[in-house]
């Protein structure tokens, strides 16, 4: 009998708490740059770390084709400014994006259905970071790109909102741009999509 009850006790305490309960709840409130396909096909873990081994320590893998930078504590971008000064040249929303590693809402980007010829450059310092002719329409509701401006990009393992993904900055002035999503199959030399805020870039038509 007391074998029963503890039975039943764990069966009543496994059961509700799955992956799925656990992680749809973070995925519906933040919809963190990551299409519904990739986020259920993809092995998170597994992902990130090809990436950090692939740029970190790999000279042969496909992962080299990538011309990011991957971030360490002592890669400090050049442009410092405090957040007071940060301010004073960015929009409350720029700054929540740029510097506090905030995410627009999907679909609602200026470039997010942009097709025009030209360099996206970082809002924050001008720095070129993509060109027009690596962007390309992921339907994920951001600015989506295969690659970035070589040397422009610093990339970041983030651990936030339970997920293991790769944050994607600009080298300039640490700016937050999005994340980096890797094996998708959307195409590109690396195989990855640089999900990317509008309000991150500024456009210069060619
Ligand atoms: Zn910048």
């Amino acid at each position: 009998m007391r074998l029963q009850i503890r039975t039943l006790h764990l069966l009543r305490n496994t059961n509700p708490i799955s992956t799925k309960h656990i992680h749809n709840p973070i995925y519906k409130v933040r919809s963190p740059h990551r299409p519904l396909l990739a986020f259920h096909t993809n092995t998170p873990t597994n992902n990130s770390n090809r990436n950090f081994m692939g740029s970190s320590f790999s000279t042969s893998s496909t992962a080299t084709n990538s011309t990011d930078t991957m971030s360490s504590k002592t890669n400090t971008p050049p442009v410092q400014k405090s957040d007071d000064e940060w301010r004073a040249i960015l929009s409350p929303e720029q700054f929540r994006i740029l510097r506090t590693r905030g995410t627009e809402q999907p679909h609602s980007g200026t470039y997010n259905h942009h097709s025009a010829s030209g360099t996206y450059t970082c809002v924050g310092c001008d720095a070129p970071l993509y060109t027009s002719t690596s962007k390309f329409d992921s339907g994920c509701g951001w600015p989506a790109f295969f690659e970035g401006v070589p040397g422009a990009i610093n990339r970041r393992e983030d651990g936030s909102l339970g997920m293991q993904r790769t944050e994607i900055t600009c080298a300039n002035c640490g700016g937050h741009l999005g994340h980096v999503f890797k094996g998708e199959g959307f195409g590109g030399a690396a195989d990855e999509r640089h999900c990317v805020n509008s309000v991150s870039l500024t456009f210069k038509e060619e």
